[in-house]
């Protein structure tokens, strides 16, 4: 089938760090032709709607297709549609089982389509996907929104007994088996996505739907992570594409960058000008992303160690929206007014990618999202590393460890571990004061630093070129849904307007007549396994 003629759906989990890669994928996929849609709910739809405007504006068939979230029925307040709205932990459960209550519109959406979408893309998290798409013959595929390093970690600790064998001590210390790079830690650190009690369903319904895609979708690139990628694969036994980092999609549109995944809590401009005026490299950009939240005294330690350091900072500071203390942190106790010469501050959303692609900042001290990081590394912007949960402690150590990119702050701990007589601080205003000045460094470590991040960014970019190895993965995945679909609409008798593989290759400009007939040999064996 030509490319252009392709129709994928695309259904990310409700949460920034998962929405976000997914529209990014969502215009690269329509940039090799196919026509996508992002399939959300109202909330999240209405997030992500400027986004989706400008890649229309910029010639690119993305649309978003909007259902309703069904967290009402579940005991969910109404119109709490994404993970970050959440201020109540114990909301969790039934957050998960509202967005498992989506199949069923799923499916009635799907069915009332004029035409069967080709391939639906599923994030990980959205294994409830499954058997939507093997009751209408879809071919579905896996989308990875954290590291394959995370990912190969806690698959690697699972077959290999580690977790049966701490059980509940989340603090015994353990070296990760069969990994390509040593990497030692305990479960509080290395614990898996719905490796928790209450969503045992909701872990075996994950890993169940993974084995049984049809492919495996990263967001990474194998010029920082080509190692774990291949160990997983092969761990897998699924076809898998490194198609990352998904951000560099909207390095070259101003608007989308800006808005991305929520309208900024500050005009982008004004942020833009105010580093104008900073010299290059000397900014510390400081987020923790859309969920973790610091705890007031923990914000506290932050503050004085920033205000001793003597840099230059922008602070995304969304604790500042709900939490009284740092309210009066801020405000009534002077920090802001102390730091007006040399700190921002943005008291919630920020435009991050604007931000982190300013020549004035030399530093990001980050929580690890799997997002951020990308980002840090696609900006060669070298990271202060300060996890909070899950795969973050993984990134950390990709970082840090792997990629030399990185400086620790020096947390231990989740912050769901650390004891309640600490009130959340792991980190002092003096730990704060010497990391910042060890990452802004501008001796031979710091630019020996520098110097490895921007190597980094420079591949990051050429992975996505034509001809990268990012490039390359994103076109081999079309081609191959676009057999798969033509196959399961013979199989399953549904109406296609499916032609063949070699057109989608030959309108793609890739699959030479043998790499497209490989192509069609791999289908046909998925589709047998
Ligand atoms: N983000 C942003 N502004 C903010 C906070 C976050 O644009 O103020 C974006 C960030 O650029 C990233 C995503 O939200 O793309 C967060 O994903 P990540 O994996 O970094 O962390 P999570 O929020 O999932 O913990």
């Amino acid at each position: 089938m030509a490319a252009s003629e392709l129709h994928f759906l695309l259904v990310p989990l409700v949460a920034q760090g998962h929405i976000i890669p997914m529209v990014d994928l969502a215009r690269l996929i329509a940039a090799r032709g196919p026509r996508v849609t992002v399939l959300t709910t109202p909330v999240n739809a209405a997030r992500n709607r400027p986004a989706v405007e400008g890649a229309a504006r910029a010639g690119l068939r993305v649309d978003l297709a909007e259902l309703p979230f069904p967290g009402p029925r579940f005991g969910l307040p109404e119109g709490l549609e994404n993970a970050d709205q959440m201020v109540d932990q114990t909301l969790y459960v039934k957050f998960f089982q509202a967005i498992w209550g989506i199949a069923e519109p799923l499916e009635e959406y799907v069915r009332a389509l004029p035409r069967r979408p080709d391939c639906l893309i599923a994030d990980s998290c959205n294994p409830w996907t499954a058997d939507v798409c093997a009751s209408l013959g879809i071919p579905r595929l896996v989308m990875h929104c954290p590291s394959a390093y995370f990912l190969l970690a806690v698959h690697n600790l699972a077959k290999h007994g580690v977790y049966d064998r701490v059980g509940a001590d989340d603090m015994e210390e353990f070296e990760v088996p069969d990994f390509p790079v040593p990497a030692v830690g305990n479960t509080a650190t290395f614990r898996g996505f719905f490796q928790w009690p209450g969503v045992e369903k909701e872990q075996r319904d994950v890993l169940d739907a993974e084995a049984t895609a049809d492919g495996l979708l990263v967001n990474t690139f194998r010029g920082i992570e080509g190692v774990f990628v291949d160990a997983y694969a092969t761990a897998l036994g699924r076809r898998t594409w490194a198609v990352g980092p998904t951000c560099a999609s909207s390095f070259d549109d101003a608007d989308a960058k800006a808005g991305r995944g929520n309208r900024a809590d500050v005009d982008a401009g004004h942020i833009v000008s105010w580093l104008d005026a900073r010299p290059p490299a000397s900014v510390l950009y400081i987020s923790f992303g859309s969920i973790a939240k610091l705890p007031a005294k923990q914000v506290a330690e932050l503050a004085r160690g920033l205000e001793a350091s003597g840099r230059p900072f922008v602070w995304a500071i969304k604790e500042a929206k709900a939490d009284a203390a740092v309210q009066a942190l801020l405000d009534d106790e002077g920090f802001e007014e102390r730091v007006k010469d040399r700190g921002l501050l943005v008291r919630g959303w920020a435009p991050q990618v604007t931000i982190l692609s300013h020549p004035a900042v030399g530093g990001f001290l980050t929580h690890c999202g799997w997002n951020a990081t990308l980002e840090a590394i696609s900006h060669g912007v070298p990271a202060l590393t300060w996890p909070n949960f899950a795969d973050q402690f993984c990134s950390e150590r990709l970082l840090v460890d792997v990629l030399g990119v990185g400086v620790r702050s020096g947390v231990k701990l989740p912050v769901m571990n650390v004891p309640a007589e600490a009130e959340g601080v792991q980190i002092t205003s003096g730990d704060v004061e010497k990391v910042v000045a060890e990452l802004m460094d501008d001796g031979p470590e710091g630019a020996a630093r520098r110097s490895r991040a921007k190597k980094l960014a420079a591949e990051a970019s050429a992975a996505m070129e034509e001809g990268g190895s990012s490039y390359t993965d994103l076109e081999d995945m079309i081609c191959y849904a676009s057999e798969l679909s033509r196959t399961r609409s013979h199989e399953c008798g549904w109406s296609t307007s499916s032609t063949s593989l070699l057109s989608a290759a030959a309108e793609l400009g890739v699959g030479s007549k043998s790499g497209a007939k490989k192509m069609e040999a791999d289908a046909a064996l998925s589709v047998q396994s």
